[in-house]
């Protein structure tokens, strides 16, 4: 074997897994077609609670918060505001930042920990048997691994080469997208706008940069139709009222977003993560953040696989398809209502629109719902029968004794089992897909609580008592 794992792809889902695999031991190998230096084009700027929760796990958080601005509430549709200043974690906002920079920390923690990249090599085919997968490359050559993960977004061609479809549909066609400075500031850090069969977004960067992201109803050209500033300008002021004097501009293209979500996120020893398995539209800010999290998923996941019997490997693996496809579909849900309610033209859909907004504004349930959708903090995985009813829950970022944190303890890439205070060490069995006990982190917490808790390297409940 040339590797334990390859990674196909060095976007943000295959950094997280190349690095989750490499702290764990694994042996990985990143195939990246784009050359070396060259950045992936800029697409996400929100990293919502969830995502930096798990980028604290890896130590990576605090850096990442000096890179960009914290946006504490939403405003959608001029009058509903989503406030995330109460969500239960640590980040009580969004991280507005470039894509980039959190793909240059992921990267940076991978090569660190000893995944190694090959870059202008792009992945043409791939054949698996029994044993190991065996991918070529465009220059002919090949790589055999134990396992392959195609995390090459919308596009993958490890998606078409093991024949898993990816069906859906085009949801929104010839949006605009332009990073501008503006003459004015905007009164709200993060604007939602719609009005006129029309949809307008405009976000902060920190630095004096705005991202402006805008679709005009009634004008669909193609994607190669250039973009000027006035027909960004034109959409602002269509939707927000204002265009605040942009002016000069570093990015502008034109783009149309599908809804679409593989069925099985897995053939044999091929997996996928990331766009690779789920697009929508960029409402919501929830892409890049969902494919993290998948990678956040599997890669412990596989690197037991490595080293659990064969009778215990297939739970554990089957168990990506069984957690994260429901969260794709209940994301492409979330992204496609949202841009659905924001353009769908008519007066009587405004008028339903207007209601729904004002029954959304008054009732605080609503309100906390889908700040815990957006920033991801209510995803739970399916709980077996039986099972304490904290499994498959997220754990907070809970006090521990000595004055740290969970999610300091979670950098190890272990479980971690957390044991109530001034009690014995109770026992606790071997979790699915827990390759060895003997290599938990142990922990003590500081919160008064006497629930004894096996958490996930991912940092969801294995096990509680
Ligand atoms: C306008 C816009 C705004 C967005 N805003 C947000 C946002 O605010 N928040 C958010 O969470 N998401 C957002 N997204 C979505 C987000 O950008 C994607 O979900 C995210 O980039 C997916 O990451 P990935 O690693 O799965 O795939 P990608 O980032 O697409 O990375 C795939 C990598 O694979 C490589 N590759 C492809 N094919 C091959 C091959 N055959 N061989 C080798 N390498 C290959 C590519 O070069 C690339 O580097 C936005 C998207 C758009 C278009």
């Amino acid at each position: 074997m040339d590797a334990d794992v390859v990674v196909v792809g060095a976007g943000p889902t295959g950094l997280v897994l190349a690095g989750d695999l490499a702290t764990a031991g694994a042996r990985v190998t990143v195939l990246e077609k784009r050359p070396a230096g060259l950045s992936n084009l800029t697409r996400a700027f929100a990293v919502h609670a969830r995502s930096l929760e798990m980028l604290d796990a890896r130590g990576l958080a605090d850096e990442l918060l000096t890179k960009g601005q914290q946006v504490p509430s939403l405003r959608l549709f001029q009058r509903l505001t989503i406030s995330l200043a109460d969500l239960p974690s640590r980040f009580q906002y969004v991280l507005v930042v470039p894509q980039y920079e959190v793909e240059r920390l992921l990267r940076r923690r991978a090569e660190e920990a000893g995944a190694g990249f090959r870059h202008d090599t792009e992945v043409t085919a791939l054949v698996q048997d029994d044993q190991s997968v065996t991918v070529t490359t465009a220059d002919g050559s090949t790589l055999r691994a134990q396992y392959l993960v195609g995390t090459d977004g919308a596009r993958s061609t490890v998606r078409g080469a093991v024949g898993i479809p990816f069906p859906g549909h085009a949801v929104i066609r010839s949006m605009v997208l332009a990073d501008v400075r503006l003459a004015r500031e905007p009164a709200d850090p993060l604007t939602v706008a719609a009005a006129n069969s029309s949809l307008g977004f405009l976000a902060p960067f920190g630095d004096g940069w705005y991202r402006f992201i805008g679709w005009h109803g009634n004008r669909d050209v193609g994607e190669d139709e250039p973009v000027d500033l006035d027909e960004v300008r034109s959409i602002a002021r269509a939707t927000l009222h204002d265009d605040y004097g942009m002016g000069e501009t570093r990015f502008l293209s034109r783009f149309h977003a599908d809804e679409r979500q593989a069925p099985t996120y897995r053939a044999g020893r091929v997996f996928l993560a990331g766009d690779a398995a789920h697009v929508h539209s960029p409402a919501g800010g929830l892409g890049m953040n969902t494919g993290m999290q998948d990678a956040a998923n599997l890669g412990w996941k596989l690197a037991a696989a490595l080293r659990l019997p064969d009778a215990e490997r297939a739970a554990v693996l089957d168990s990506y398809q069984a957690e994260r496809h429901p969260v794709g579909k209940q994301v492409l849900r979330a992204s496609g209502g949202i841009l659905r309610a924001a353009t769908l033209p008519g007066p009587v859909v405004a008028a339903v629109r207007g209601v729904a907004i004002g029954l959304v504004s008054r009732v605080a349930p609503i309100r906390r719902r889908a700040a815990l959708t957006v920033s991801a903090l209510g995803v739970a995985y399916p709980r077996p029968g039986g099972a304490h009813p904290l499994v498959g829950t997220r754990v907070p970022d809970l006090p521990l004794e000595g004055g740290s944190r969970l999610a300091e303890a979670l950098r190890a890439g272990r479980f971690v089992l957390v044991a109530p205070a001034g009690a014995p060490l109770p026992e606790m069995g071997r979790a699915p897909g827990e390759a060895d006990p003997a290599e938990r982190v142990l922990a003590r917490r500081a919160d008064g609580d006497t629930t004894t808790l096996l958490v996930r390297p991912d940092g969801y409940v294995a096990d509680a008592a």
